[in-house]
């Protein structure tokens, strides 16, 4: 495969590493180098409120620790509006964006009067009240279309003359994750219309991620199982915008004492690497991995681990 493989592991600067995200750092690395590609790092700074200063700085040397180095200086999400702008214009002059004047209330009312308040992961399910327009009201958000014109007949249309690409009407949208097997979920349904630019002005994940992956060329992304929902989202836009579809690997996380996935939100501590061979051996049982596999370094430990990964993935041939 060589160069037509590029991974990354894309951090969020609201802290330090933690058990758990080191996981997801070490799968990205291995599988990129069991096949010969190439590794990045991309900061994900756009949610600035959430971001704490230095953490950038503190996350890059806990990976060089752990003898994860990315093969070109780290990308910072905060410094491609631009391009963020420009993916967002495309969609507009396409019909796939439209604005929204809805605050939360407005969102919440109008669910309320269908008998159906939904929400995921904190976050209404959308029911598209602005596909008919502001009516007056000021824009704040952007929102991404994701109705099917065969189901939304006009006046819902707006001027919209094509579905999004993979939308077929009635269908889920389908893919493949190396691990978790086949996937699907009806987009409009289960999450409504996406916010592509925040009430706040600030670009939403979803749209970074996308237009990131793929001008940074990223055939692989490897990540935490807890972002395997959005990967729906972020197929339909890379369909929308016309960009190529990675693959997708979603690793299993690590639970805190609760039985919740580890974050920084429920107060994970910070991975000790002053001791990166115990950090990579714990990372690496997670991810199946025997433990021990080095008492020497951390090169020395991921060179052990590169081939046994190289062999699970029958790469090597033996
Ligand atoms: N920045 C996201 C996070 O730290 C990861 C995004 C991704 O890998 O797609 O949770």
């Amino acid at each position: 495969m060589g160069a037509q493989y590029t991974g990354r592991f894309a951090p969020s600067p609201t802290g330090p590493l933690h058990a758990g995200s080191l996981v997801a750092a070490l799968a990205s690395w291995l599988d990129a180098r069991a096949h010969g590609g190439q590794w990045l790092v991309r900061i994900e700074d756009i949610d600035t409120p959430r971001c704490v200063p230095g953490a950038d700085a503190v996350i890059l040397q806990q990976l060089a620790a752990c003898g994860l180095v990315p093969d070109q200086a780290p990308l910072y999400q905060s410094q491609r509006s631009a391009l963020y702008q420009a993916a967002l214009d495309q969609l507009i002059a396409t019909h796939l964006a439209y604005p929204c004047a809805c605050t939360r209330q407005d969102i919440e009312r109008a669910l309320a009067e269908r008998g159906q308040v939904r929400s995921r992961h904190g976050e209404l399910v959308y029911p598209g009240t602005c596909r008919l327009g502001l009516r007056g009201r000021p824009a704040r958000a952007w929102r991404f279309f994701t109705g099917n014109i065969e189901r939304n007949r006009p006046p819902a249309l707006m001027g919209r003359t094509q579905t999004a690409p993979y939308l077929i009407a009635n269908q889920p949208l389908h893919w493949q994750d190396h691990r978790l097997g086949p996937q699907q979920q009806n987009i409009e349904e289960a999450v409504g219309d996406f916010v592509l630019n925040r009430a706040d002005g600030l670009w939403a994940y979803q749209l970074a991620v996308v237009v990131d992956d793929g001008t940074q060329g990223i055939t692989d992304v490897v990540r935490g199982e807890d972002l395997a929902d959005n990967t729906a989202r972020q197929i339909l836009l890379q369909g929308a915008l016309g960009l190529p579809l990675p693959r997708y690997l979603h690793t299993p996380l690590v639970l805190g004492v609760n039985g919740e996935k580890l974050s920084k939100q429920n107060g994970a501590i910070a991975l000790d690497t002053t001791q990166p061979l115990r950090a990579l051996d714990e990372a690496g049982q997670v991810l199946g991995l025997p433990a021990g596999l080095s008492t020497r370094a951390p090169a020395d430990w991921l060179q052990q681990a590169v081939a046994l990964w190289a062999r699970r993935l029958k790469l090597t041939g033996d």
